[in-house]
């Protein structure tokens, strides 16, 4: 009895605590997560700019980037990978005109695009979905695929991936029901194999197929603070009609299952001709549907997806660039890092040259660009903010020093 008295209460609707997701306290009493949301609705409303039409009407497709501009605005920031960048921004700006002609009522309805981009790790998957992030004037949020599985099972279910979302909304569910989400790795919650297995593949086909609701578009109940869905915590529905969803993935070893159809397909006469302008350095560019079914996406899931675009291996030129070319280059980090301490930090063209060597030759890839640069920089970064150095030019004898120096092993595992 006196248990009950004690409950703290939300002050407005009268549930207890362990009835809704959370209460805030105020001066005098509480009020509970859905009180306040319906009181922010309601102070909306009386300000004239109902909720439903408050995202979709800030949009202006006057206003929004072309095509053109979201690629040339990801061109500063990502060297090559044209074709998926395009496909970008083509969906990009399609999804804000579906937005907008949602509430025309127009008999024409735009139907998304998802999007999947295939390419080897470090190829700039993430990196394309942060940048343009940048520039999106919907909510935007990356999650990662390996850490979902089947519900019920250990790890987090399918609807956290829009729990992310709802918080870059501030819980405005209108809002982030017309966001987008990056889900990385979606590789990884591949069906080990092409059949089905006998075991118990939790975070594989039953994964793909609670994603296949949200990509289809549903109202699902999503987990306010995240994590697993747990009986006493209050769900909040969000349609996932209207979000657009862009799946990234490295797909290792899918080369062998293009090599393998190509080469079925390939027979005869007129298919030799073909095969022999077939670039086997960059098998990804031939990348097709049935290859991600293959590799154990099932059909329903490729189907929900049908923007492919495939990354490129980054080669030399390409490493070279990233070095040095992007606003925010990995060298131009370090100029800035040693112009805060009033020094000139500039480099001998050949180490830039012997940097990408070194990448190539541990197959470092665009990711270990960093830590090579790291190494080289580490001692005079300790000791130079101590001395009364204007300027400091790192020399290629000084860089092949410092990485001889160090330990090799620790780079090989960066
Ligand atoms: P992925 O998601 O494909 O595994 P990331 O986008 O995380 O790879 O890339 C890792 C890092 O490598 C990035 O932070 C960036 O510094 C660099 N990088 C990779 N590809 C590119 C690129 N095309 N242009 C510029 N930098 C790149």
């Amino acid at each position: 009895m006196a248990d009950s008295k004690t409950k703290k209460r939300c002050s407005f609707c009268g549930r207890s605590e362990n009835e809704v997701g959370f209460l805030i306290t105020g001066m005098n009493g509480y009020i509970c997560d859905s009180c306040a949301t319906q009181a922010y609705e309601i102070t909306q409303e009386a300000l004239g700019e109902g909720k439903k039409s408050a995202g979709a009407t800030k949009l202006n497709l006057k206003e929004l980037p072309k095509p053109v501009e979201i690629k040339k605005f990801l061109d500063q920031y990502v060297i090559g990978q044209d074709d998926a960048k395009r496909f970008l921004s083509v969906s990009v700006y399609n999804h804000y005109k579906r937005l907008l002609q949602k509430d025309s009522g127009d008999d024409v309805e735009i139907e998304k695009s998802n999007i999947i981009m295939v390419g080897s790790t470090g190829t700039g998957k993430t990196l394309l979905a942060r940048t343009i992030a940048k520039l999106l004037h919907v909510p935007f949020t990356i999650v990662d695929a390996t850490v979902l599985t089947e519900a019920g099972y250990v790890g987090e279910d399918i609807e956290s991936i829009l729990t992310r979302l709802l918080q870059v909304a501030d819980y405005n569910v209108p809002e982030a029901e017309q966001g987008i989400v990056f889900i990385d790795e979606i590789d990884k919650i591949a069906r080990k194999g092409d059949n089905p297995s006998i075991t118990r593949d939790v975070s594989g086909e039953g994964v793909q197929q609670g994603l296949l609701k949200l990509l289809e578009g549903s109202v699902v109940n999503v987990p306010p603070q995240g994590g697993r869905k747990h009986p006493d915590q209050k769900m909040i529905p969000v349609n996932t009609k209207n979000i657009l969803f862009i799946c990234g993935g490295a797909f290792d070893g899918i080369e062998k299952k293009i090599a393998q159809r190509l080469n079925t397909h390939v027979v005869g006469y007129t298919a030799s001709q073909k095969t022999a302008t077939v670039d086997k350095n960059n098998m990804m560019q031939y990348i097709a549907p049935q290859d991600l079914k293959s590799f154990g996406l099932i059909p329903e899931i490729i189907g929900r997806l049908p923007v492919l675009t495939y990354l490129n291996p980054l080669d030399r030129n390409a490493l070279r660039a990233i070095l040095t070319e992007p606003k925010n280059s990995i060298i131009k980090q370090y100029i800035k890092l040693f112009e805060m301490d009033g020094i000139k930090l500039t480099f001998e063209d050949a180490v830039f040259e012997y940097i990408v060597d070194k990448a190539v030759e541990y197959k470092l890839g665009a990711r270990g660009l960093r830590s090579i640069v790291e190494t080289i920089m580490m001692d005079v970064m300790f000791e130079i903010p101590s001395e009364d150095k204007k300027e400091y030019k790192v020399t290629l004898d000084y860089a092949k020093m410092q990485l001889e120096k160090a330990n090799m092993a620790r780079l090989q595992t960066a």
